[in-house]
């Protein structure tokens, strides 16, 4: 499912009719994140990123929840997200961070969507664009230092900010890039990038031009790891739902964890000795063991690739995941503990000190907590709490 099936599609669903596999996010979580990174970058400004259903967390409470909390601007990556929004009645300023096509740029300017520019042949068609509507569009302009996705080239961006200054029709109010590597340990390739960025920049000086006011490259690797790199704004993502971006990522700022993932359990049984589980027939016990199956499976989001490998959380005790995870349907090996139709599970969370992360499903999985998170689908069902 792409990312925009995910946030056009959000759940209506109330809570007393909710599908036992749900999301639970809470807001005060949210709220505490966002204010420790605040304090930690003040007096640079803050754009969350709510790309991808807000790493799936739901884009539009998110949304609503950043505008309350005071946030300077949101970043979101395809067009169809930031219109979402604005016909979710979000008023604060939305740059869309991914690349254009010429036909979209009359739509930007509709919903009062800032556009990424990335090249003098987009800085064309915004301006022909917003002539053609008598209005004024809003840019942010983008520099390649050291990803090659879009971008002009550092070492070639002086026109690019020559031709911007000249256009008469659009207001630029930014200038970004964006790094490879912020998260890691070493930092040099990280250092190089802001150099080039820097580098870029200084043309506004040796021309005496006024630069745009919002100069931005920083991510959440960057965040904790750099501060030199805040400038005017930083681009927080995966730090602002509590989730940081790699385990060797120095923690300097404390965020935890939003989201959790629950089901309950909908079947109970004992499995007999050499009768397989699931598809494939992968997995049986040589000894009688009871067994629970959950309403959950690679259709949710639940990666298959997790199969023989995942555990889960029922009772406060942690149990593995048996046999081929399914479409809709997951068996977990309970031995001789017990449990019973409607037991809570946990797919992510904590309960009684102990937990499973979306760091444990992106082990199992063999990805990162990233594609964890954008993958919970829209057939599971957000709700929202606060404590
Ligand atoms: C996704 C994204 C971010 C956020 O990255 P994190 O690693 O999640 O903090 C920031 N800026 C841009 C342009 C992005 O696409």
């Amino acid at each position: 499912m792409s990312n925009t099936d995910q946030t056009i599609n959000q759940s209506t669903i109330t809570e007393d009719v909710v599908r036992p596999t749900h999301v639970e996010v809470n807001l005060s979580r949210l709220r505490d994140n966002f204010n420790a990174i605040r304090n930690h970058v003040d007096p640079a400004k803050i754009m969350p990123i709510l790309k991808a259903n807000a790493y799936g967390h739901g884009m539009v409470r998110i949304a609503q929840l950043m505008e309350e909390l005071g946030a300077d601007y949101i970043g979101v990556a395809v067009l169809e997200e930031g219109i979402l929004l604005r016909q979710s009645g979000i008023q604060m300023p939305i740059l869309v961070t991914g690349g254009i096509l010429g036909n979209q740029v009359p739509h930007f300017i509709e919903y009062d969507l800032t556009i990424t520019a990335s090249s003098i042949v987009k800085l064309e068609q915004i301006e022909e664009a917003a002539l053609a509507m008598g209005k004024q569009a809003k840019v942010h302009l983008k520099i390649d230092t050291g990803m090659e996705r879009i971008g002009v080239h550092y070492y070639s961006a002086e026109s690019l900010l020559e031709k911007a200054a000249s256009c008469k029709h659009m207001q630029v109010e930014g200038v970004f890039s964006h790094f490879a590597r912020s998260e890691e340990t070493d930092l040099s390739y990280t250092r190089l990038q802001l150099e080039r960025f820097l580098e870029t920049l200084s043309y506004y000086d040796k021309r005496g031009i006024e630069p745009p006011p919002l100069k931005h490259i920083a991510n959440s690797g960057a965040i904790l790891q750099m501060p030199e790199t805040y400038l005017d704004m930083v681009r927080p993502g995966i730090m602002l739902y509590g989730v940081y971006p790699a385990e060797e990522t120095q923690r300097t700022i404390e965020v935890k964890p939003a989201l959790s993932w629950k089901s309950r359990v909908v079947y109970f049984k004992v499995i007999k000795p050499d009768h397989p589980v699931g598809y494939g027939s992968n997995w049986q016990s040589d000894h009688p063991i009871r067994a629970v199956t959950i309403p959950v499976g690679y259709g949710d989001g639940y990666f298959r690739s997790m199969s023989n490998k995942a555990k889960v959380l029922i009772r406060g005790n942690t149990y593995p995941v048996v046999g081929t995870i399914s479409m809709d349907q997951i068996v977990a090996n309970i031995e001789d503990g017990s449990a019973y139709n409607n037991d809570e599970v946990l797919l992510i969370g904590e309960i009684e000190g102990k937990n499973i992360r979306c760091e444990d499903l992106s082990e199992w999985a063999g990805t990162i907590p990233y594609e964890i998170l954008t993958n919970i689908n829209t057939r599971v069902p957000r709700i929202y709490i606060s404590e």
